[in-house]
């Protein structure tokens, strides 16, 4: 059982050239390496904009969060009241869009978020233990993931590598970058991992309209992670491929 389609979402969004107007792609821009994801869309075909307000949220049908330093943006989303306003959007809406009189306006399907990084971070459950004591983390908590942060060490602070990521690059491996990087330690029963290490550990993972990558595309010339979540991640937040809850 699905939920009925809003009559301008009837039609998937999976060929941008198909729609101009396309979806609008937010970039959370109060820290970190926004201006590149900004730049990447742009190579996607896609429309970007800067979001640093929960007003500019309101405007978007989509939201990168980049990466960054996770305990700054986290800090900055709440000063900006903008971690309530994330979470509060990207909820899957009751299924009863008009209450008891049905007479309500059909809600929005939920934003759907890709957060890189940094972003990943924020986007966990939980930091497991990586977190120092004293160092509060604030996350959105929004996927079913426990990710240690700056998981590689100081030897493996950065390096770059090639990844199989079939569901989203079915042709060829996805270049990635790492910057202290996180690693997914634990990934719940709703979530699909996409990505790999060579050594088999979890770093790019979906969990239906929410997606996240230990690395970073944006630093990349790779434009598979971007078109993927503008294509396949961001127009399935129509309201025909969500479940019901
Ligand atoms: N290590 C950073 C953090 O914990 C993330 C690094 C990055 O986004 N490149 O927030």
């Amino acid at each position: 059982m699905t939920l009925a389609t809003r009559s301008h979402e009837a039609t998937p969004i999976l060929s941008l050239p198909d729609r101009p107007g396309g979806p609008v792609i937010g970039v959370l821009a109060v820290q970190g390496d926004f201006a590149e994801h900004l730049r990447m869309l742009a190579r996607v075909g896609a429309t970007g904009v800067e979001v640093r307000t929960p007003e500019d949220l309101e405007r978007v049908d989509a939201l990168i969060i980049p990466g960054g330093e996770s305990t700054a943006i986290g800090k900055l989303l709440a000063r900006y009241g903008l971690d309530v306003a994330i979470v509060a959007r990207a909820s899957v809406p009751s299924p009863d869009p008009g209450g008891a009189t049905g007479q309500g306006e059909p809600p929005r399907p939920p934003l759907a978020i890709w957060g890189t990084c940094a972003g990943m971070i924020l986007m966990a459950r939980d930091i497991g233990d990586s977190g120092s004591k004293v160092v509060a983390q604030p996350l959105l908590g929004l996927m079913d993931l426990s990710v240690r942060r700056n998981a590689f060490g100081n030897q493996l602070d950065s390096f770059e590598t090639d990844l199989d990521a079939p569901v989203v690059s079915p042709r060829q491996p996805v270049h990635a970058v790492f910057i202290r990087a996180p690693l997914i330690e634990r990934a719940g029963e709703g979530v699909e991992i996409l990505a790999r290490l060579p050594d088999g550990r979890p770093v790019a993972a979906r969990q239906g309209h929410l997606l996240a990558t230990a690395f970073h595309p944006e630093l990349t010339n790779d434009l598979s992670f971007h078109r993927y979540f503008v294509e396949r991640v961001a127009a399935a937040t129509s309201f025909a491929e969500l479940p019901v809850r």
